[in-house]
């Protein structure tokens, strides 16, 4: 049985498909785009020909090149201007600009960014900005969301005494793959201590022959494959965290640390320090007023959350919490990409 969870979210991705589908229509009849924008910054993750199977944990997370190619086409068809996120506050602050930008950020440093995004960045001359956590660069913190997802796609049989919560469960089956990563998930999402209870995921990954260290190898960039990609003037790099923390579950004195260091840490591998932040997660209960107060602090100039929207006239008044669009792997065509444009589903999803 599929869990109710994963019935929510077919349904509600049905939901957005719907809208996005319907704006998409909307506009081939001649609804104009005339909202007073100032553009949009996406937000991207993996970047790879080779597409996830769509049922799989984390399967939205990926787009191909092709696609990533697809919405570039877009952006200029319609008129934005590419330019680098830590440009962008500068630009939305001058009354005297009317202009509409697009802004790619890609979060924690995935290979595949260097290797399938950045060539279309190149072809295109389109600057992005890759976000890193520290942790995942040094080999010392777990990606707990892709541990979770090689424990349900590689085991049939999963202990969890060790974890806490039950016994065994037997998931041969698609559905309780899904479920068994959904209960692990919340697990680390609605945990007060979010390192404890990664902790106790890397050790059941563990017991099952699964290094957790051995998957952020594999998946991230080293310091000397940053230092690399860093020669590439499109390229720019912005902070992500040591740790990629839950901000909102820290004290103070960690929110600051895991700013501040991080950046330090991130001007160490590419030899720039950066100025540009992005919050783990970005959703609502990962960023509050407290997060976005000290991202200022620590002197960004900007900070992306993932609360959808595009930017306004007032996005330059609060640099530290902008707004982003997903390039999700479930929504990758064309015309989805120009109804994100529209911001036409942002003002549905609100009513
Ligand atoms: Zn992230």
């Amino acid at each position: 049985m599929p869990s109710l969870q994963a019935l929510k979210r077919s349904a509600r991705y049905e939901l957005i498909r719907a809208g996005l589908e319907g704006t998409a229509l909307a506009l081939n009849f001649g609804l104009p785009l005339t909202n007073p924008q100032r553009g949009v910054i996406f937000a991207l993750h993996h970047v790879d020909p080779e597409s996830p199977a769509n049922w799989a944990p984390n399967a939205w997370l990926s787009i191909t090149p092709t696609f990533l190619e697809q919405a570039i086409e877009v952006c200029k068809e319609e008129g934005l201007i590419p330019i680098a996120l830590e440009d962008l506050p500068e630009r939305l602050a001058d009354p005297q600009d009317t202009r509409r930008y697009v802004c790619f950020t890609l979060d924690d440093g995935y290979r595949d960014n260097a290797r399938f995004a950045a060539p279309v960045f190149q072809r295109h001359a389109v600057p992005y900005t890759i976000f890193i956590t520290s942790g995942f660069v040094e080999r010392t913190r777990s990606i707990w969301w892709k541990t979770a997802q090689d424990l349900v796609m590689r085991t049939d049989d999963v202990d969890l005494s060790t974890f806490g919560i039950d016994t065994r469960v037997n998931i041969e089956q698609r559905a309780e793959r899904v479920a068994l990563f959904d209960r692990l998930a919340n697990a680390v999402n609605d945990a007060e201590n979010e390192d404890t209870a990664i902790a106790r995921l890397d050790s059941l990954a563990a017991a099952h022959g699964i290094d957790p260290l051995a998957i952020t190898e594999h998946l991230t960039m080293n310091a000397r494959e940053l230092a690399e990609l860093a020669a590439d003037p499109l390229a720019h790099f912005g902070a992500h965290t040591l740790t990629h923390a839950n901000l909102t579950k820290v004290d103070d004195k960690r929110l600051e640390t895991e700013m501040v260091q991080s950046a330090a840490r991130v001007g160490g591998y590419v030899g720039a320090k950066p100025t540009t932040f992005a919050y783990p997660y970005g959703y609502a209960s990962a960023v509050g007023a407290r997060e976005i107060a000290a991202a200022r602090q620590a002197g960004f100039v900007a900070a992306v959350t993932t609360r959808p929207g595009l930017l306004s006239e007032t996005s330059g008044k609060a640099a530290t919490a902008l707004p982003r669009v997903s390039l999700n792997g479930f929504y990758q065509r064309k015309r989805y990409v120009r109804a994100l444009l529209s911001g036409l589903p942002f003002r549905l999803r609100q009513t």
